[in-house]
């Protein structure tokens, strides 16, 4: 097996109960989820969101900050969390490298295309931060730019819920998983996969996005080294 993936994780995920800032028992939760991967020989791009410390449209909200200064914000958020999940990717044994959208040179490698390929054709894991490095983006767009650069296979969207539902699963106890979505289908309005830029960058690509639940230890393991995405969402043209 020799996969190349990108996995997302929200920032919100990291807070764990707490709601906010990180969580290091997640942190160690997320390394050996990792380590699965990167022991079966997987290679493994990572991004993390901000959410658990500013999101730009919140912090900007109150009309002081404006919206692309909140931005800023949100991606040096990014940042924050990246040296987090590289410091508990390292303590598991992972060689791992933080590549930056915006240069801040004394704490992170500034991202270089060549170069993150480069590590991961090494076997290094690399975590991309400061999202696109624009403001008005999401790091889930992030997450779908820097998978097409590293030409991965798949992004994983790791999430809190299982994938995609035909109704919200917390209202209906009828509702059912959705094991395949087209990207028309992913980009409608109540789905809400990943925003509308992200999914119609993964679609002009062919790059299949696969939602799963990421607090389920193995699911990761599952969907890349025995190619199982039963128990998961994956949007993609394929039927
Ligand atoms: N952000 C941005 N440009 C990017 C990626 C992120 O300006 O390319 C900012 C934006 O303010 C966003 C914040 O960083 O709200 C945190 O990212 P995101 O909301 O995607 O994090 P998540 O929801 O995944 O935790």
């Amino acid at each position: 097996m020799q996969k190349r993936v990108l996995v997302k994780f929200s920032g919100e995920a990291l807070a764990g109960g707490n709601g906010f800032g990180i969580d290091t028992n997640i942190l160690k939760f997320i390394a050996g989820e990792i380590k699965e991967l990167v022991d079966a020989g997987a290679e493994v791009g990572i991004v993390i969101g901000g959410g658990n410390i500013v999101r730009g449209v919140a912090a900007s909200a109150g009309g002081i900050i404006k919206r692309t200064s909140g931005d800023h914000m949100g991606m040096l958020a990014t940042v924050i969390n990246a040296i987090a999940v590289r410091e508990s990717l390292e303590h598991a044994g992972i060689d791992v490298r933080v590549q930056s959208a915006i240069k801040m040179e004394a704490i992170c490698e500034t991202f270089i295309m060549g170069r993150a390929n480069r590590h991961l054709d090494k076997g290094r894991v690399v975590i991309f931060a400061a999202g696109t490095g624009n403001p008005f983006f999401t790091t889930d767009t992030a997450a779908t730019l820097r998978a097409i650069e590293i030409n991965a296979d798949m992004i994983i969207k790791a999430t809190k819920v299982s994938g995609v539902y035909d109704k919200d699963p917390n209202k209906f106890s009828d509702a059912v998983l959705l094991n395949h979505l087209s990207y028309e289908e992913a980009m409608k309005d109540d789905i809400k996969v990943m925003d509308d830029t992200s999914i119609a960058l993964a679609k002009d690509n062919s790059l299949p996005i696969v939602v799963c639940d990421m607090f389920k230890s193995g699911n990761l393991r599952k969907i890349v080294v025995d190619d199982d995405t039963s128990f998961c969402s994956v949007v993609s043209n394929n039927r």
